[in-house]
């Protein structure tokens, strides 16, 4: 927190609708007085000894005010290029991706009552990038698992059921199948489970909960489910369309150093720069983000504004079935909020 009584977060625009739904976010805090400055910084990567990295002005200013509200970058396609998003998961060791999954009232989905919470280990499993080709013909991938990264994913899961009043924390996993890498990451688990006698403990197999999930949804409500990266790359895309869709879906990447809140999609080419964006992805992370730095008055405000004229349905973005410019929702939250 600054001499001036604001908080500084780094905004990352971000490329395609980033920029038209950051404008969205920027402008509801504003109406009502959040006490937060933005300290906007671009991305885009530059040449450094040869190679494209992102900017180092980006990089201090995320580490300086160690947290980050992030809109979506392209990820160029081709050799050479590196994912931005990873560089930046990396860069700060962002090790728990947090996705909320809650039906919004209002939005017609084949269920209602979607109420679960997914987290991600973020920094290894399949996503470690260690890939090789061994003869013509022959790639080996590895999938590495350690007990330290697992542990840490696990608390952080214990300990965002309990701030968040959730009983149960399941583990998914396949260890059925990947005995020793996922039967580590259950003993982890299992382990740190036993720190928190108030939140019972169970484990499901990854196929199961999907299955599971799609039929009814509502014995999931309540809960943490986590689990190694990719299975929660997968099926947090599968549970964000139980809600809605991208369009709604907001997330945190935790780390110690710093954390990134973000949307959940991507940047939207076919819509970019037509004023049509749904901001509602940003704006839910931008409140987990607030809740993050316990300024949770202003996240309940907020959202409740929010989901009450999705409720609505007057004042709706295209994705949601409705006509309303991104600027048009904007205003229709803020009269909410403001009374006006
Ligand atoms: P996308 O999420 O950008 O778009 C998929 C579809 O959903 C499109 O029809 C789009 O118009 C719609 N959509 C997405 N967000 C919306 C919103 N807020 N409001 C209304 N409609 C919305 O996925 P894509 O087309 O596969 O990817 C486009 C680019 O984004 C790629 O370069 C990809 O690498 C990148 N990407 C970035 C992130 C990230 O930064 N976290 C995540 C996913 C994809």
């Amino acid at each position: 927190k600054g001499s001036h009584g604001k908080y500084t977060v780094t905004l990352i625009p971000g490329d395609g609708i980033g920029p038209e739904i950051s404008e969205s976010i920027k402008a509801i805090y504003s109406a009502v007085d959040v006490p937060i400055e933005w300290e906007e910084v671009s991305v885009t990567p530059v040449l450094k000894g040869g190679k494209t990295v992102i900017p180092d002005a980006a990089i201090n200013s995320v580490r300086k005010n160690t947290v980050a509200l992030k809109g979506p970058l392209a990820t160029p396609i081709g050799k050479g290029h590196v994912s931005l998003n990873l560089t930046l998961r990396r860069t700060f060791n962002l090790f728990a991706n947090v996705r909320p999954c809650i039906s919004i009232k209002g939005f017609k989905t084949p269920y209602d009552d979607v109420n679960t919470v997914l987290i991600r280990e973020n920094t290894e499993g399949e996503y470690s990038g260690i890939e090789h080709e061994i003869v013509d013909g022959v790639v080996q991938s590895i999938k590495l698992i350690t007990y330290d990264a697992s542990e840490r994913v696990a608390r952080y899961a214990f300990d965002y059921a309990q701030a968040s009043g959730r009983k149960r924390v399941t583990a998914v996993h396949k260890a059925n199948i990947m005995k020793m890498s996922d039967g580590m990451f259950l003993s982890a688990c299992r382990h740190v489970s036993k720190d928190y006698p108030d939140i019972s403990y169970d484990e499901d197999l990854l196929d199961r909960v999907c299955l599971q999930i799609v039929q009814n949804p509502e014995p999931y409500s309540n809960r943490v489910m986590v689990m190694p990266n990719l299975y929660g790359d997968i099926l947090s895309d599968m549970c964000a369309g139980l809600i809605g869709g991208l369009g709604l879906t907001p997330s945190g990447n935790i780390g110690r150093e710093a954390s990134i809140f973000e949307a959940v999609h991507g940047s939207a080419p076919d819509i970019a720069g037509k004023g049509l964006a749904n901001p509602t992805a940003l704006l839910l992370s931008s409140l987990m983000m607030l809740r993050h730095m316990n300024l949770n008055e202003h996240a309940a405000k907020i959202g409740k504004a929010t989901l009450d004229t999705i409720a609505e349905g007057k004042t709706i973005t295209g994705d949601l079935g409705g006509r309303a410019t991104t600027k048009e929702y904007t205003a229709a939250i803020i009269a909410k909020l403001t009374g006006a």
